[in-house]
């Protein structure tokens, strides 16, 4: 048997999440003083908004309804063109949390990625997350590619890629994953609105979702402690020797998966990329290999 334990101060489990949301002011209350939201796409796949429209328990509507009140999101809000952007900078009057999701291009001035028009200028997304950056009451990277450059900063990294603490000089709370898991966003707000922020590590990610490696709680772990290693994929033992990242990279996928619960990664016999390390791509490269 292994000796690693789960440490309930640093577990946040759905029950928790809703526990935390519910008893620390009524429902009612929350709606009233429901805090303004930018959710800025910078240069990534859009993963991560896609993810959060996939969270369960609570899902996107009662984040949407319940908690935030999100005014602009360049990806999926209905409004367009100079309407949508005039809400945009109305809302940096106001207290809000800046979300981003993907890292930040920097060559030519940021012109490799236009995120909006306004008074007929085009508006970069590095212009944007400044703008925004620079005002908000909470900045927070979502997934990998705004948290530490990711994906789009991998090598030869033609649009400069960075991330956003890269482009902003300010505290800026790091959610990283390919994608953010849901639970890490709603659960991070739900902890700002609740009780304020909390307790980040060395690398601003949040200690109840990012305080263990996977490696430290896989239900493969005593497989591992044994020296029984898989020698292809598909068998049921530890894949440390198929180049599995888990025991450099920290989520809590072990404990709380994907999808609502149903499965993650080495559940399903695939070893752990590490895609929310901070040198995922490259730094993680050749996956499935020792
Ligand atoms: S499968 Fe990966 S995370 Fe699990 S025990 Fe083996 S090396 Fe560690």
């Amino acid at each position: 048997m292994s000796n690693h334990n789960i440490c309930p101060l640093i577990t946040m489990a759905d029950s928790d999440l809703m526990s935390m949301i519910d008893s620390a002011v009524t429902l009612e209350k929350l709606k009233d003083s429901k805090i303004n939201a930018i959710w800025l796409e910078a240069t990534g796949c859009s993963g991560n908004i896609i993810s959060l429209l996939d969270a369960k328990n609570p899902n996107a509507l009662y984040f949407l309804e319940q908690m935030v009140n999100l005014t602009y999101n360049n990806s999926i809000m209905a409004k367009e063109g100079q309407q949508a952007f005039d809400i945009f900078l109305n809302t940096l009057d106001t207290e809000f949390i800046l979300f981003v999701d993907g890292a930040v291009a920097l060559k030519n001035n940021g012109k490799y990625n236009i995120v909006a028009r306004n008074n007929e200028k085009d508006i970069t997304a590095l212009e944007a997350v400044k703008m925004a950056g620079e005002r908000a009451k909470y900045v927070i990277a979502v997934g990998t590619c705004a948290s530490h450059g990711g994906i789009s900063a991998a090598y030869p990294n033609p649009s400069q890629c960075v991330s956003i603490s890269k482009v902003l000089n300010r505290e800026v709370i790091n959610l990283p994953g390919c994608p953010c898991n849901p639970r890490w966003v709603i659960g991070t707000v739900a902890h700002i609105i609740t009780k304020g922020k909390p307790a980040l590590d060395n690398l601003n990610r949040p200690l109840l979702f990012y305080g263990h490696t996977i490696h430290d709680r896989c239900p493969r772990r005593s497989f591992f402690d044994r020296g029984i290693f898989a020698s292809k994929l598909g068998e049921e033992s530890c894949m440390f020797k198929l180049g599995c990242r888990g025991p450099v990279t920290r989520t809590d996928c072990p404990i709380n998966k994907w999808n609502g619960h149903v499965n993650w990664p080495i559940g399903d016999n695939t070893p752990c990329i590490g895609c929310a390390q901070a040198y995922f791509p490259d730094g993680m490269e050749p996956f499935i290999n020792y």
